[in-house]
């Protein structure tokens, strides 16, 4: 069956990354015969401009008749005081609760040819490679009620931490499946020494370790794990959290690997229909330079083809041409050490001739 793959630019250096990851996308359906239909479509702040939303009907429309969504990242001052529903950012949440993309998959890895460019030392960092399973659409940033309380003295705000056993299983699953499929870790992160969410959570992923006997489960509290991901970050394999810590937690990790622009992400709903994007915001300080690394949106690619779109010798050969165009030497100029850079525009064109070198 015809595969349907969206792609979103979006905003500023978007629309850079995004150019990449097509070409390479292009170069694989012509070189695999691959039966791809795929379609190209504005969201955020330039979909704001030219039809007065950031994210008009008809592209939320062809979002959920899509497999897979290639999201490159919205945002910039331009559109910075506008109200919620008009600004870039409405978008991306909106499509991750219409296309009920509940689990966030973030892998975090260095090459070690980068250990230099990471905060962290070398020792500590060197083959780091994680994967942070976050909960997206519940928690905290969705749960009701929720308010600020102004016509009381003193006034007050207020916001509500929920989970229901069902979205604690599902994310649950996704982790526990994740590690089967590397090396067969999992560590669950909650609060559970002051949060009754957090006890709850804890219960229902220690009852259902039981059903994968080949999975090593551990618990560890939110801030401890905070700690030792900069600490001994190689102690884990799979982390799986809730909405708020997961969102901290994964940051903290984007950081060790050194560049932002190294790091992919996917959101996936229970039909395996998936969005993916860089971990990288729309970068207005260098868009249109041509000096942003669309290395994150080529391995987000990667992703889709794993996770959405049945081509997982695909994705593990574009892992592997990233890998192989690191260790040739090629850097973009957020992880050159001296004047020598790759151009935005011409990466494409070096994985390729890796990709066609074999
Ligand atoms: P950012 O990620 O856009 O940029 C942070 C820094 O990292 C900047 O110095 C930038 O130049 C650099 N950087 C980012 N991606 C890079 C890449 N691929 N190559 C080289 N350097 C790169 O974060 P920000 O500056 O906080 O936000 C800018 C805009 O992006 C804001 O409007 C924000 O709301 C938006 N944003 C969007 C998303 C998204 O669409 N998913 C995520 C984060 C931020």
């Amino acid at each position: 069956m015809t595969k349907e793959i969206l792609i979103l630019p979006g905003d500023g250096i978007g629309q850079e990354v995004t150019s990449s990851a097509k070409e390479i996308l292009d170069f694989l359906i012509v070189e695999h015969g691959l039966d791809f239909k795929v379609t190209e479509m504005e969201a955020g702040g330039t979909a704001y401009d030219k039809f007065g939303s950031p994210l008009p009907e008809n592209v939320l429309d062809k979002a959920k008749q899509s497999d897979a969504v290639l999201f490159g990242a919205v945002g910039g001052p331009k559109w910075d005081n506008l109200d919620w529903d008009n600004r870039p950012e409405h978008a991306l949440l909106s499509l991750r609760k219409e296309l009920e993309l509940f689990a966030n998959l973030r892998p975090a890895f260095l090459f070690n040819e980068l250990a230099s460019a990471s905060p962290i030392k070398d020792h500590i960092i060197k083959n780091l490679d994680i994967l942070i399973v976050r909960e997206l659409t519940g928690g905290i940033y969705f749960g009701e009620p929720r308010a600020i309380v102004e016509d009381k003295s003193p006034s007050y705000a207020f916001n509500t931490m929920i989970y229901n056993e069902n979205e604690i299983k599902r994310i649950a699953k996704v982790a526990f499946e994740s590690a089967q499929k590397r090396n067969g870790k999992l560590c669950s992160v909650e609060k559970a020494n002051v949060l009754e969410v957090s006890k709850f959570w804890r219960a229902i992923v220690s009852d259902m370790a039981k059903d994968y006997p080949d999975v090593e489960l551990s618990h560890q509290l939110a801030d401890n794990t905070a700690m030792q991901l900069v600490l001994n970050p190689n102690q884990y394999d799979v982390i799986v959290s809730s909405n708020l810590f997961g969102d901290i937690l994964s940051d903290i990790a984007a950081t060790l690997s050194g560049s932002i622009g190294m790091l992919p992400s996917a959101s996936l709903n229970s039909s395996a229909q998936g969005m993916y994007e860089p971990c990288h915001g729309s970068a207005p300080d260098i868009a249109g330079m041509d000096i942003a690394n669309p290395l994150a949106m080529i391995a987000s690619l990667a992703m889709a083809l794993r996770y959405s779109l049945d081509q997982k010798d695909l994705a593990i050969k574009i892992d592997n041409a990233i890998k192989e165009f690191i260790a040739q030497g090629y850097r973009t100029k957020d992880i050159s050490t001296d004047e020598e850079y790759v151009k935005t525009s011409e990466v494409a064109s070096i994985l390729i001739g890796i990709l066609k070198n074999g």
